[in-house]
């Protein structure tokens, strides 16, 4: 299968060439067909799949072979839970849609309004915007989503993590009913299976992987060790291994914080990316980070979620999440593109549950080895730490998997009905904090 077997136009060939895509990953061949064909689709993929040009590329295949008036009214909006993803989003927009006439913007909190809105007034076709910045000039009247023809809920699982439910339903309550509706999420609990319900019309569904196993090309390890040696195998293991460049997971934005500053004191190139930091100071890290310059980054799950960063070799578990899936996620960061990855998990006796349970939930065991010096402490409790503390947000994180539901293959093109119609100032202020 090729990008022009699926009917993509020339300008898009041509962009993807410029890429240097040979061929659709899986989710692509799955996800585009049906999406050229306007229907709804509910798929199943996390980062590093090939997702974003998923979706992306049909969007604008459409758009451009069904032009509208010279007065461009926002046709197709794509919501993402963080800044960083949306920023990666309209990148892919802009990389893609190179050679046609269309115009895109990104908006998302943490920066001045107003070049957003001027940007918006002169016409865009593409919008890609977290949740509270849209509503922020929505609310100001500084846009209109009256003519979105398509609508893409990207990520849709951390959507609800960080608590951006009724901002979803406020978003679908101003859009048309009759519209194109693409919803992708890494995970499938009940609650996203009810939002899919009230969003999608008749959803076509594919997925990329099975759902909540781990990408074969990983290698995953787990160092059981005391809880205050970490930080120093830590160090051993990059400074021995010589490690290139490392991603390590912390729970919480203060731990990453002070993982940080142990790293750098040891000289190790590191930068802290969470939630507290201001939006440059993201940028700035994940730039630092994507260059090369900086060696090790450290992120909590919610900022980390849906950075891009290619052949990443090493992900590092500093502490185990205590959602399963989370661990999922975090992994799936390595071993993209056929690279062979390697997830390591530092495990205290205190995490022995969380550790039971990602094993249960990938359906594996995952080997484990003990570095001379830095033995677990066999006095140590293993009651697990407490649930939620220092969780970013700290929505809803209800996340039972349930079984898939089998594709329906039936009806619907470009229409879905409008079911919600809520709006929450207290959501919209959580959103500000987290956006
Ligand atoms: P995503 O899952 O959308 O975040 O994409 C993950 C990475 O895969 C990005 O760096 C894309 O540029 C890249 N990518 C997307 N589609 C393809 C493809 N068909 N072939 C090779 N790389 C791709």
């Amino acid at each position: 299968m090729s990008f022009k077997d699926l009917g993509l136009s020339e300008p898009l060939l041509k962009a993807i060439s410029k890429k240097g895509y040979t061929t659709p990953s899986p989710i692509q061949e799955k996800a585009i067909p049906p999406v050229l064909e306007g229907r709804d689709v509910l798929a199943s993929a996390q980062t590093g799949t090939g997702k974003t040009a998923g979706f992306t590329l049909p969007l604008l295949h459409y758009l451009s072979e069904n032009p509208k008036t010279k007065f461009r009214p926002i046709r197709a909006l794509i919501l993402t839970p963080t800044r960083e993803l949306a920023a990666q989003v309209h990148q892919s927009v802009m990389d893609y849609s190179e050679f046609l006439d269309i115009r895109s913007a990104v908006i998302f909190g943490g920066v001045n309004q107003k070049p957003q809105a001027a940007t918006i007034r002169r016409g865009v076709d593409i919008l890609v915007a977290t949740p509270g910045r849209l509503l922020d000039l929505h609310n100001q009247n500084l846009l209109s989503l009256k003519r979105v023809e398509v609508f893409i809920l990207d990520e849709a699982d951390r959507m609800l993590d960080m608590g951006f439910l009724r901002d979803i339903e406020k978003v679908m309550s101003v859009m048309p009913a009759k519209r194109q509706n693409l919803m992708f999420s890494a995970t499938f609990s009940k609650d996203i299976k009810k939002l899919a319900n009230g969003i999608l019309n008749n959803p076509v569904q594919v997925e990329a992987t099975p759902e909540n196993t781990t990408v074969e090309a990983i290698s995953q390890k787990v160092y059981r060790v005391a809880k205050g040696k970490k930080p120093d195998l830590l160090i051993k293991l990059i400074s021995e291994g010589n490690w290139k460049q490392a991603l390590v997971f912390c729970r919480t934005k203060h731990g990453a914080n002070k993982l940080t500053k142990k790293l750098i004191s040891s000289g190790i190139s590191a930068a802290a990316i969470h939630g507290n930091k201001s939006q440059g100071a993201r940028t700035k890290a994940l730039e630092g980070f994507k260059s090369g310059k900086v060696r090790v980054m450290v992120a909590t799950d919610i900022a980390a979620r849906g950075l891009d960063i290619p052949l990443l070799p090493h992900v590092v578990n500093f502490e185990l999440p205590n959602i399963s899936e989370d661990y999922v996620h975090r992994i799936g960061r390595t071993g993209r593109a056929g690279a062979d990855g390697k997830a390591i998990s530092l495990v205290s006796a205190d995490e022995t549950t969380y550790l039971r349970d990602i094993e249960k939930l990938i359906g594996e065991k995952i080997e484990v080895e003990i570095v001379e010096g830095f033995e677990p402490d066999p006095n140590a409790s293993t009651e697990p730490i407490k649930q939620g503390q220092g969780r970013q947000g700290g929505g809803n994180r209800n996340r039972n998997s349930g079984p898939r539901n089998s594709g329906g293959n039936s009806g619907g093109n470009r229409s879905s009905s409008n079911r919600s119609s809520s709006n929450s100032s207290n959501s919209r202020r959580r959103n500000d904090r987290r956006n």
